[in-house]
C-alpha cells in the first residue's frame, strides 16, 4: 500500500473509496463476496475491517516474524511447535494457535509456561485478546478462512515491488501513470504465465497438460478477460506479441460477430448490430500466404475481432494450424488486399 501517512483517518477515507469500488465490482459477479482480511497487526488498518464489514485475521507469518525477532533461531526452532503446532509421528499436535476457544487457549498457555522463553510467554499474554479474536482456529473458521495458516505474504511481496517501482513521492498525474504501467506489467506477466510461458508469475493449478476446456475453466475462475483465447495455447511468438488489453478488447467485440459464410479458405464475418448499408457490417477473412487476413482491419498485429471470431469457430486442430501459420515470419510476397485492389 502506498500512503501519504499512517493515520487511521487516512485509511478510513481510502477504505470508504475501496468499499464503493468493491460493491460495484461484486455486483457484476454473482455469489461472490469478501470473506475476510488478513492484516499485519498495524492498528490503523482495522478501519478496513470495520468499513468493508469483513472480519480481520492476523497474518501468521507476521506473528512468526515478530516472535523470531525476540529469540535466537535455535530457540525458535525448538519452541515454535508450542505456538504453531507440529506433525509428530503422523499425528498433528496443535500449538496454542490451534485452540478452539479462550479456555483452551488459557489452559495451553499455562501448560507451556516455563517451557517457552519468558519473552515469548509475556508477548502471548500481552496479545491474548488479539490472538483469540484474530488468530486461533475458531477465529479463522468464523471468518470463513478454512486453511490452518493464513499469510498476506504474497501481497506484501507485491507491495514491496510496487514501492520500488513508484520509487519516490510523485505528482498525482505521474502516480497514476506509474500505477497504470505497473498494473500493465503485472497483467502481462500473468497473461504470459497463462499462455504457458511463466516469467515471474506462476499460476496455481496451471500445468502444461491441461486441455483447452480445462484451461478455459481455470481462467474463468480467475476472471481472465479473454479466457477462451488463452486456452488455445498460443504459439510463444503470438503470445509475446499480443497486448493483453488489445486482445481482451477485440475478444469482447468478437463475441457479438457471426460467421455468416464459409467457402474454402474464405469466411464472411458479420456484425448484425450494424445497418446493412454500413461498410463495416461485413468483413472478409481469408487465407493469404497461408495466413488469416482481414479485409477491414490493419493487419499489423496477428489478430483483430474478425480473425478472432473465425478462430473461435474452427475445430481445435484447424485452429491450432492457423495459429502456427500466423506465428511464422512473413515471406514478403506482394499480396492483393481484397477490399482495395491495391498492391
Ligand atoms: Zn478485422
Amino acid at each position: 500500500m502506498l500512503h501519504t501517512d499512517k493515520l487511521a483517518s487516512t485509511h478510513e477515507l481510502f477504505a470508504q473509496e475501496l468499499q464503493k469500488e468493491f460493491s460495484a465490482a461484486l455486483m457484476t459477479v454473482p455469489n461472490r463476496k469478501l470473506t475476510c482480511l488478513i492484516l499485519d497487526g498495524e492498528p490503523a488498518l482495522n478501519a478496513y475491517s470495520k468499513i468493508l464489514e469483513v472480519p480481520s485475521l492476523r497474518c501468521d507469518f507476521h506473528i512468526y516474524a515478530q516472535i523470531s525477532r525476540k529469540i535466537s533461531r535455535e530457540k525458535l526452532k525448538q519452541q515454535k511447535a508450542f505456538i504453531f503446532g507440529e506433525l509428530k509421528e503422523g499425528i498433528w499436535k496443535n500449538g496454542i494457535l490451534g485452540s478452539f476457544d479462550a479456555l483452551e487457549f488459557d489452559t495451553k498457555l499455562e501448560k507451556i509456561h516455563g517451557k517457552i522463553e519468558d519473552v515469548i510467554y509475556n508477548w502471548i499474554k500481552l496479545n491474548r485478546k488479539m490472538l483469540i479474536e484474530s488468530s486461533i482456529v475458531s477465529a479463522k473458521l468464523k471468518a470463513g478462512h478454512i486453511v490452518q495458516y493464513g499469510t498476506n505474504n504474497v501481497l506484501e511481496s507485491l507491495n514491496a515491488k510496487l514501492k520500488i517501482f513508484i520509487g519516490k513521492a510523485r505528482s498525482l498525474i505521474e502516480l497514476i501513470e506509474k500505477l497504470s504501467s505497473f498494473c500493465e506489467e503485472e497483467l502481462t506477466g500473468i497473461f504470459r504465465a497463462a499462455g504457458g510461458f511463466p516469467d515471474q508469475v506462476k499460476l496455481t493449478n496451471f500445468n502444461d497438460n491441461l486441455t483447452g476446456s480445462d484451461l478455459k475453466q481455470l481462467f474463468d475462475k480467475f476472471y481472465f478477460p479473454c479466457s477462451e483465447v488463452l486456452s488455445w495455447k498460443l504459439p510463444k511468438k503470438l503470445l509475446f506479441e499480443s497486448c493483453v488489453y488489445d486482445l481482451a478488447r477485440c475478444y469482447s467485440k468478437a463475441q457479438i460477430l457471426q460467421v455468416s459464410l464459409v467457402r474454402d479458405f474464405l469466411y464472411i464475418v458479420e456484425n448484425t448490430q450494424l445497418a446493412e448499408i454500413e461498410p463495416e457490417r461485413f468483413a472478409t477473412v481469408r487465407i493469404l500466404n497461408e495466413k488469416l487476413n482481414c479485409s477491414l482491419c490493419d493487419n499489423t498485429v496477428w489478430f483483430c475481432q474478425h480473425i478472432l471470431r473465425v478462430l473461435m469457430s474452427l475445430p481445435d486442430v484447424e485452429r491450432s494450424l492457423r495459429l502456427q501459420q500466423l506465428s511464422k515470419p512473413n515471406n514478403n510476397i506482394l499480396t492483393t488486399r481484397p477490399n482495395t485492389g491495391k498492391k
